[in-house]
Protein backbone atom coordinates (compact mmCIF):
# COMPACT_ATOMS: atom_id res chain seq x y z
CA UNK A 1 0.00 0.00 0.00
CA UNK A 2 1.42 3.61 -1.07
CA UNK A 3 2.06 5.90 2.05
CA UNK A 4 -1.14 8.02 2.11
CA UNK A 5 -0.14 11.76 2.01
CA UNK A 6 -2.45 13.40 4.65
CA UNK A 7 -5.49 12.94 7.26
CA UNK A 8 -6.70 16.27 7.78
CA UNK A 9 -7.99 16.10 11.64
CA UNK A 10 -11.34 17.22 12.78
CA UNK A 11 -11.92 18.91 9.44
CA UNK A 12 -14.98 20.14 7.16
CA UNK A 13 -14.95 18.59 3.24
CA UNK A 14 -17.00 19.62 0.47
CA UNK A 15 -17.10 16.59 -1.93
CA UNK A 16 -18.07 16.43 -5.78
CA UNK A 17 -21.30 17.19 -5.25
CA UNK A 18 -20.94 19.80 -2.91
CA UNK A 19 -22.44 17.66 0.62
CA UNK A 20 -20.59 19.36 3.44
CA UNK A 21 -18.82 16.38 6.00
CA UNK A 22 -17.28 17.12 9.03
CA UNK A 23 -14.54 15.15 10.84
CA UNK A 24 -11.17 13.08 10.05
CA UNK A 25 -10.38 12.83 6.19
CA UNK A 26 -7.56 10.94 4.21
CA UNK A 27 -6.31 12.65 1.01
CA UNK A 28 -4.99 9.62 -1.44
CA UNK A 29 -2.64 9.81 -4.05
CA UNK A 30 -5.09 9.00 -6.69
CA UNK A 31 -7.18 11.89 -6.06
CA UNK A 32 -9.84 10.18 -4.05
CA UNK A 33 -10.78 10.83 0.23
CA UNK A 34 -12.06 8.71 2.83
CA UNK A 35 -13.22 9.09 6.68
CA UNK A 36 -10.01 8.03 8.80
CA UNK A 37 -10.02 5.61 11.37
CA UNK A 38 -7.39 7.85 12.89
CA UNK A 39 -5.02 5.37 12.68
CA UNK A 40 -3.74 4.68 9.01
CA UNK A 41 -0.57 5.39 8.27
CA UNK A 42 -0.34 8.95 6.80
CA UNK A 43 3.03 11.33 6.13
CA UNK A 44 1.03 14.20 7.35
CA UNK A 45 -0.81 14.33 10.40
CA UNK A 46 -2.69 18.06 10.46
CA UNK A 47 -5.16 19.75 12.63
CA UNK A 48 -8.07 20.90 9.79
CA UNK A 49 -10.31 22.31 12.47
CA UNK A 50 -9.39 25.80 10.88
CA UNK A 51 -9.51 24.25 7.26
CA UNK A 52 -12.31 23.49 4.39
CA UNK A 53 -11.32 20.80 2.09
CA UNK A 54 -12.50 21.30 -1.46
CA UNK A 55 -11.87 20.01 -4.96
CA UNK A 56 -9.45 22.62 -6.91
CA UNK A 57 -10.36 25.21 -9.36
CA UNK A 58 -10.08 24.36 -13.07
CA UNK A 59 -8.59 27.43 -15.46
CA UNK A 60 -10.32 26.34 -19.14
CA UNK A 61 -8.57 29.47 -21.07
CA UNK A 62 -5.51 31.37 -20.13
CA UNK A 63 -2.42 32.63 -21.89
CA UNK A 64 -0.77 32.43 -18.84
CA UNK A 65 2.77 34.27 -19.39
CA UNK A 66 0.98 37.00 -20.81
CA UNK A 67 1.20 38.23 -16.71
CA UNK A 68 4.31 40.25 -18.77
CA UNK A 69 1.76 42.45 -20.41
CA UNK A 70 -0.57 42.97 -17.00
CA UNK A 71 -1.83 46.54 -16.89
CA UNK A 72 -0.84 47.86 -20.00
CA UNK A 73 -3.31 48.89 -22.29
CA UNK A 74 -6.05 49.28 -20.06
CA UNK A 75 -8.50 51.39 -21.56
CA UNK A 76 -8.18 50.06 -25.10
CA UNK A 77 -10.88 48.12 -27.70
CA UNK A 78 -9.37 44.70 -28.29
CA UNK A 79 -8.22 45.60 -31.98
CA UNK A 80 -6.20 48.51 -30.95
CA UNK A 81 -5.22 46.84 -27.68
CA UNK A 82 -3.54 43.68 -29.79
CA UNK A 83 -2.11 46.00 -32.48
CA UNK A 84 -1.05 48.83 -30.08
CA UNK A 85 0.48 46.94 -27.28
CA UNK A 86 0.24 42.73 -27.43
CA UNK A 87 1.32 42.49 -31.02
CA UNK A 88 4.37 44.71 -30.81
CA UNK A 89 5.86 43.53 -27.74
CA UNK A 90 5.05 39.98 -28.45
CA UNK A 91 7.74 40.70 -31.50
CA UNK A 92 10.18 40.69 -29.07
CA UNK A 93 9.15 37.36 -26.94
CA UNK A 94 11.49 34.44 -26.53
CA UNK A 95 11.63 31.18 -25.45
CA UNK A 96 12.99 32.23 -21.57
CA UNK A 97 9.96 35.16 -21.39
CA UNK A 98 7.67 32.46 -22.20
CA UNK A 99 8.60 30.09 -19.56
CA UNK A 100 9.31 33.00 -16.46
CA UNK A 101 5.75 34.02 -17.82
CA UNK A 102 4.08 30.73 -17.04
CA UNK A 103 6.10 30.59 -14.13
CA UNK A 104 4.87 33.07 -12.58
CA UNK A 105 0.97 32.70 -13.30
CA UNK A 106 1.25 29.54 -12.40
CA UNK A 107 2.48 30.86 -8.66
CA UNK A 108 -0.79 32.86 -8.79
CA UNK A 109 -2.78 29.69 -10.04
CA UNK A 110 -1.72 27.93 -7.04
CA UNK A 111 -1.91 30.91 -4.61
CA UNK A 112 -5.69 31.18 -5.38
CA UNK A 113 -6.24 27.15 -5.44
CA UNK A 114 -6.05 26.57 -9.29
CA UNK A 115 -4.47 23.19 -10.07
CA UNK A 116 -5.35 23.03 -14.16
CA UNK A 117 -4.47 25.44 -16.83
CA UNK A 118 -5.54 24.92 -20.60
CA UNK A 119 -3.15 27.27 -21.70
CA UNK A 120 -2.48 28.81 -25.53
CA UNK A 121 0.62 30.92 -26.27
CA UNK A 122 3.93 30.75 -28.31
CA UNK A 123 7.17 28.99 -27.17
CA UNK A 124 4.65 25.37 -26.12
CA UNK A 125 8.21 23.80 -24.65
CA UNK A 126 8.93 26.58 -22.37
CA UNK A 127 5.12 26.60 -21.80
CA UNK A 128 4.74 23.21 -20.80
CA UNK A 129 8.06 23.32 -18.96
CA UNK A 130 6.72 26.12 -16.62
CA UNK A 131 3.36 24.38 -15.61
CA UNK A 132 5.56 20.94 -15.01
CA UNK A 133 7.81 22.87 -12.72
CA UNK A 134 5.21 24.05 -11.22
CA UNK A 135 3.61 21.06 -10.32
CA UNK A 136 -0.26 21.90 -11.41
CA UNK A 137 -1.73 20.13 -13.92
CA UNK A 138 -2.16 21.76 -17.50
CA UNK A 139 -3.14 21.41 -21.48
CA UNK A 140 0.27 23.73 -23.15
CA UNK A 141 -1.33 24.86 -26.43
CA UNK A 142 1.11 26.14 -29.13
CA UNK A 143 -0.83 29.26 -30.58
CA UNK A 144 -1.18 29.58 -34.88
CA UNK A 145 -1.51 32.50 -36.69
CA UNK A 146 -0.86 33.07 -40.65
CA UNK A 147 1.15 36.11 -39.41
CA UNK A 148 5.03 35.08 -38.50
CA UNK A 149 5.23 35.52 -34.84
CA UNK A 150 8.49 34.86 -32.85
CA UNK A 151 7.77 31.67 -31.85
CA UNK A 152 7.41 30.57 -35.41
CA UNK A 153 8.56 33.23 -37.80
CA UNK A 154 8.10 31.27 -40.90
CA UNK A 155 4.47 31.10 -40.73
CA UNK A 156 1.97 28.42 -40.21
CA UNK A 157 3.45 25.53 -41.65
CA UNK A 158 6.64 26.03 -39.69
CA UNK A 159 4.59 26.03 -36.64
CA UNK A 160 2.12 22.95 -37.80
CA UNK A 161 5.75 21.41 -38.56
CA UNK A 162 7.00 22.10 -35.14
CA UNK A 163 4.05 21.16 -33.21
CA UNK A 164 3.73 17.65 -35.29
CA UNK A 165 7.39 17.33 -33.49
CA UNK A 166 6.69 17.79 -30.21
CA UNK A 167 3.26 15.99 -30.41
CA UNK A 168 4.98 13.22 -31.63
CA UNK A 169 7.80 13.16 -28.59
CA UNK A 170 5.02 14.11 -25.75
CA UNK A 171 6.12 16.27 -22.89
CA UNK A 172 7.16 13.01 -20.51
CA UNK A 173 5.33 13.90 -17.64
CA UNK A 174 1.54 12.49 -16.92
CA UNK A 175 0.35 15.92 -15.77
CA UNK A 176 1.02 18.24 -18.75
CA UNK A 177 0.32 17.88 -22.15
CA UNK A 178 1.04 19.49 -26.00
CA UNK A 179 -1.68 21.00 -27.81
CA UNK A 180 -2.70 22.78 -31.33
CA UNK A 181 -4.23 26.45 -30.93
CA UNK A 182 -5.23 27.92 -34.18
CA UNK A 183 -5.46 31.55 -32.86
CA UNK A 184 -8.86 32.44 -34.31
CA UNK A 185 -10.74 32.08 -37.68
CA UNK A 186 -9.38 36.06 -38.28
CA UNK A 187 -5.84 34.90 -37.87
CA UNK A 188 -5.95 32.17 -39.45
CA UNK A 189 -7.44 31.15 -42.98
CA UNK A 190 -8.95 28.11 -44.19
CA UNK A 191 -5.90 25.93 -44.99
CA UNK A 192 -4.18 26.76 -41.54
CA UNK A 193 -7.50 25.70 -39.52
CA UNK A 194 -7.96 23.07 -41.61
CA UNK A 195 -4.28 21.14 -40.88
CA UNK A 196 -4.13 22.42 -37.69
CA UNK A 197 -7.51 20.56 -36.38
CA UNK A 198 -6.19 17.46 -38.66
CA UNK A 199 -2.93 17.91 -36.89
CA UNK A 200 -5.26 17.64 -33.77
CA UNK A 201 -6.65 14.62 -35.28
CA UNK A 202 -3.48 12.68 -35.87
CA UNK A 203 -2.28 12.88 -32.25
CA UNK A 204 -5.26 12.63 -30.78
CA UNK A 205 -4.98 15.90 -28.88
CA UNK A 206 -6.65 19.14 -27.70
CA UNK A 207 -7.93 21.93 -30.60
CA UNK A 208 -8.23 25.27 -28.66
CA UNK A 209 -9.32 28.36 -30.33
CA UNK A 210 -11.50 31.82 -29.74
CA UNK A 211 -14.59 31.72 -31.08
CA UNK A 212 -17.62 34.15 -31.62
CA UNK A 213 -15.58 36.70 -29.07
CA UNK A 214 -16.95 40.39 -31.13
CA UNK A 215 -20.12 40.96 -33.20
CA UNK A 216 -16.77 42.79 -35.78
CA UNK A 217 -15.35 39.23 -36.01
CA UNK A 218 -19.34 37.70 -36.40
CA UNK A 219 -20.38 40.09 -38.99
CA UNK A 220 -17.26 39.71 -40.97
CA UNK A 221 -17.12 35.61 -40.96
CA UNK A 222 -20.61 36.09 -41.82
CA UNK A 223 -19.47 38.77 -44.96
CA UNK A 224 -16.87 36.75 -46.32
CA UNK A 225 -18.34 33.39 -45.70
CA UNK A 226 -22.01 33.38 -45.96
CA UNK A 227 -22.43 31.56 -42.12
CA UNK A 228 -21.60 31.92 -39.03
CA UNK A 229 -18.39 31.34 -36.79
CA UNK A 230 -18.78 28.17 -36.25
CA UNK A 231 -21.04 27.06 -38.68
CA UNK A 232 -18.14 28.28 -40.70
CA UNK A 233 -15.57 26.13 -38.69
CA UNK A 234 -18.27 23.39 -39.13
CA UNK A 235 -18.10 23.24 -42.78
CA UNK A 236 -13.95 22.88 -42.39
CA UNK A 237 -14.59 19.58 -40.26
CA UNK A 238 -12.74 21.32 -37.90
CA UNK A 239 -14.81 19.82 -34.92
CA UNK A 240 -14.32 16.04 -36.00
CA UNK A 241 -11.15 16.06 -33.38
CA UNK A 242 -13.38 15.91 -30.96
CA UNK A 243 -11.35 17.21 -28.22
CA UNK A 244 -12.70 21.18 -29.49
CA UNK A 245 -12.22 23.79 -26.42
CA UNK A 246 -13.30 26.95 -27.83
CA UNK A 247 -13.19 30.28 -26.12
CA UNK A 248 -15.42 33.04 -25.63
CA UNK A 249 -18.64 32.04 -27.84
CA UNK A 250 -20.56 35.26 -26.80
CA UNK A 251 -22.25 35.35 -29.70
CA UNK A 252 -24.00 32.17 -30.77
CA UNK A 253 -26.83 30.96 -32.52
CA UNK A 254 -29.13 28.07 -31.32
CA UNK A 255 -27.77 26.22 -34.37
CA UNK A 256 -24.51 26.76 -33.29
CA UNK A 257 -24.87 25.54 -29.71
CA UNK A 258 -25.90 22.57 -31.28
CA UNK A 259 -23.15 21.71 -33.38
CA UNK A 260 -21.02 22.65 -30.60
CA UNK A 261 -22.85 19.75 -28.31
CA UNK A 262 -22.91 17.17 -31.11
CA UNK A 263 -19.31 17.38 -31.25
CA UNK A 264 -18.33 17.51 -27.09
CA UNK A 265 -16.97 20.76 -27.54
CA UNK A 266 -16.15 22.51 -24.79
CA UNK A 267 -16.77 26.14 -24.68
CA UNK A 268 -15.27 28.74 -22.14
CA UNK A 269 -17.58 31.71 -20.30
CA UNK A 270 -14.84 34.33 -20.32
CA UNK A 271 -16.65 37.07 -18.56
CA UNK A 272 -14.17 39.00 -16.89
CA UNK A 273 -12.03 39.59 -20.21
CA UNK A 274 -15.81 40.66 -22.47
CA UNK A 275 -16.39 42.75 -20.25
CA UNK A 276 -12.80 44.71 -19.98
CA UNK A 277 -12.45 44.71 -23.56
CA UNK A 278 -16.32 46.20 -24.42
CA UNK A 279 -17.44 43.45 -26.59
CA UNK A 280 -21.08 44.09 -25.47
CA UNK A 281 -22.03 40.45 -25.10
CA UNK A 282 -20.83 37.43 -23.80
CA UNK A 283 -22.12 33.49 -23.43
CA UNK A 284 -25.51 32.60 -22.85
CA UNK A 285 -25.02 29.65 -19.97
CA UNK A 286 -28.48 28.77 -19.84
CA UNK A 287 -29.06 28.33 -23.81
CA UNK A 288 -25.85 26.70 -23.85
CA UNK A 289 -26.16 23.89 -21.12
CA UNK A 290 -29.95 23.79 -22.29
CA UNK A 291 -28.20 23.21 -26.00
CA UNK A 292 -26.37 20.50 -24.08
CA UNK A 293 -23.04 22.09 -24.35
CA UNK A 294 -20.08 21.58 -21.89
CA UNK A 295 -19.72 24.49 -20.54
CA UNK A 296 -16.20 25.41 -18.31
CA UNK A 297 -14.87 28.81 -16.71
CA UNK A 298 -11.46 30.74 -18.17
CA UNK A 299 -10.16 33.66 -16.96
CA UNK A 300 -8.44 34.63 -20.44
CA UNK A 301 -4.87 35.91 -19.86
CA UNK A 302 -4.01 38.22 -17.27
CA UNK A 303 -3.65 41.13 -19.90
CA UNK A 304 -7.32 41.14 -20.21
CA UNK A 305 -8.38 40.30 -16.79
CA UNK A 306 -5.49 41.83 -14.71
CA UNK A 307 -6.25 38.31 -12.43
CA UNK A 308 -6.26 34.14 -13.25
CA UNK A 309 -8.08 33.65 -10.07
CA UNK A 310 -11.31 31.38 -11.41
CA UNK A 311 -13.31 32.56 -7.94
CA UNK A 312 -13.11 35.72 -8.86
CA UNK A 313 -14.31 34.33 -12.45
CA UNK A 314 -16.76 31.90 -11.37
CA UNK A 315 -18.53 35.06 -9.18
CA UNK A 316 -18.92 37.29 -12.35
CA UNK A 317 -20.09 34.37 -14.21
CA UNK A 318 -22.68 34.11 -11.80
CA UNK A 319 -23.47 37.46 -11.84
CA UNK A 320 -23.25 38.82 -15.22
CA UNK A 321 -25.61 35.64 -16.18
CA UNK A 322 -28.28 36.50 -13.67
CA UNK A 323 -27.68 40.48 -14.85
CA UNK A 324 -28.43 39.41 -18.40
CA UNK A 325 -31.34 37.39 -18.21
CA UNK A 326 -32.97 38.65 -14.98
CA UNK A 327 -32.95 35.85 -13.05
CA UNK A 328 -31.32 35.67 -9.84
CA UNK A 329 -31.81 31.86 -9.93
CA UNK A 330 -28.54 30.99 -12.39
CA UNK A 331 -25.54 29.66 -11.20
CA UNK A 332 -26.23 29.62 -7.71
CA UNK A 333 -23.13 28.22 -4.89
CA UNK A 334 -23.87 24.81 -5.52
CA UNK A 335 -24.10 25.17 -9.58
CA UNK A 336 -21.07 27.64 -9.87
CA UNK A 337 -18.83 25.50 -7.60
CA UNK A 338 -19.49 22.30 -9.33
CA UNK A 339 -19.01 24.43 -12.78
CA UNK A 340 -15.34 26.11 -11.50
CA UNK A 341 -14.35 22.38 -10.03
CA UNK A 342 -15.60 20.17 -13.12
CA UNK A 343 -13.39 17.27 -13.77
CA UNK A 344 -11.09 18.30 -10.88
CA UNK A 345 -8.63 15.45 -9.37
CA UNK A 346 -7.16 17.78 -6.49
CA UNK A 347 -7.47 19.14 -3.22
CA UNK A 348 -6.97 22.51 -1.63
CA UNK A 349 -8.10 23.90 1.76
CA UNK A 350 -9.00 27.62 2.49
CA UNK A 351 -8.80 28.98 5.81
CA UNK A 352 -11.83 28.77 8.12
CA UNK A 353 -10.66 31.56 10.07
CA UNK A 354 -10.41 34.28 7.54
CA UNK A 355 -13.48 36.84 8.20
CA UNK A 356 -14.67 36.54 4.75
CA UNK A 357 -15.73 33.18 5.50
CA UNK A 358 -18.29 34.10 8.18
CA UNK A 359 -20.52 33.40 9.68
CA UNK A 360 -21.17 29.99 8.74
CA UNK A 361 -24.53 30.06 9.75
CA UNK A 362 -26.76 27.49 11.65
CA UNK A 363 -25.46 23.64 9.79
CA UNK A 364 -22.75 25.76 7.89
CA UNK A 365 -24.78 26.22 5.42
CA UNK A 366 -22.76 29.49 4.31
CA UNK A 367 -19.91 28.12 3.95
CA UNK A 368 -20.07 27.45 0.43
CA UNK A 369 -21.71 30.65 -0.80
CA UNK A 370 -18.92 32.86 1.42
CA UNK A 371 -16.02 30.74 -0.08
CA UNK A 372 -17.42 31.43 -3.91
CA UNK A 373 -18.54 34.98 -3.12
CA UNK A 374 -16.72 36.22 -0.67
CA UNK A 375 -13.37 34.92 -0.82
CA UNK A 376 -10.95 33.18 1.40
CA UNK A 377 -7.03 32.45 1.73
CA UNK A 378 -5.83 29.27 0.24
CA UNK A 379 -3.92 27.76 2.56
CA UNK A 380 -3.17 23.91 0.99
CA UNK A 381 -2.79 22.39 -2.21
CA UNK A 382 -2.64 19.00 -3.39
CA UNK A 383 -1.87 17.66 -6.88
CA UNK A 384 -1.00 13.34 -7.21
CA UNK A 385 -0.67 13.19 -3.60
CA UNK A 386 2.01 16.37 -3.30
CA UNK A 387 1.79 19.52 -1.04
CA UNK A 388 2.08 22.36 -3.72
CA UNK A 389 1.70 24.60 -0.78
CA UNK A 390 1.29 24.43 2.64
CA UNK A 391 -0.57 26.89 5.11
CA UNK A 392 -0.56 29.59 2.44
CA UNK A 393 3.11 29.16 1.07
CA UNK A 394 4.29 28.28 -2.16
CA UNK A 395 6.55 25.38 -2.22
CA UNK A 396 7.06 23.97 -5.25
CA UNK A 397 7.93 27.32 -7.18
CA UNK A 398 10.21 30.16 -5.63
CA UNK A 399 7.69 32.93 -5.97
CA UNK A 400 10.57 35.57 -4.26
CA UNK A 401 12.73 35.20 -7.39
CA UNK A 402 10.41 34.55 -10.10
CA UNK A 403 8.77 37.90 -8.82
CA UNK A 404 12.18 39.54 -9.09
CA UNK A 405 12.99 38.31 -12.37
CA UNK A 406 9.83 39.07 -13.43
CA UNK A 407 9.97 42.79 -12.62
CA UNK A 408 13.78 42.76 -15.01
CA UNK A 409 12.15 40.59 -17.83
CA UNK A 410 9.08 43.52 -18.02
CA UNK A 411 11.26 46.51 -17.81
CA UNK A 412 13.62 45.54 -21.07
CA UNK A 413 10.37 44.11 -22.76
CA UNK A 414 8.57 47.19 -22.71
CA UNK A 415 11.77 49.44 -23.45
CA UNK A 416 10.15 51.88 -26.18
CA UNK A 417 6.57 50.75 -26.26
CA UNK A 418 4.74 52.54 -23.30
ZN1 LIG B 1 -7.80 34.32 -25.09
Amino acid sequence: MPEIPVRYRNSHLIDENCVLHEGNFLLHEDGSWSKSNGDEDVKYNLDGSDRIITRSLQNWHTHLAMILNRGTGEDLPLNRWLEEIIFPTEKKLSSDLVELGTKASCAELIATGTTFACDMYYFPEQMAQGLIDSGIRGIAGGTITDFPTSSYPEGPNQAINELDNILRNGTNNSRVEYAVAPHAIYTCEKETLIKASELSRKHNSFLLTHASETRTEVANCYKKNDCYPIEYLDSLNFFDSNKSVLAHCGWLKKNEMRILSKNKSKAVHCPTSNMKLGVGGTMSYPAMTHAGVDVRLGTDGSASNNSIDLRQEAKLASLIQRHDHWDASILNPVELWKLSTKGSKDWVTWNLDDIRMRPLGVDKNRILANLVFSNADCLDVWVDGVELRHGGITMSLDVEKISIDLEIAVNDYYEGID
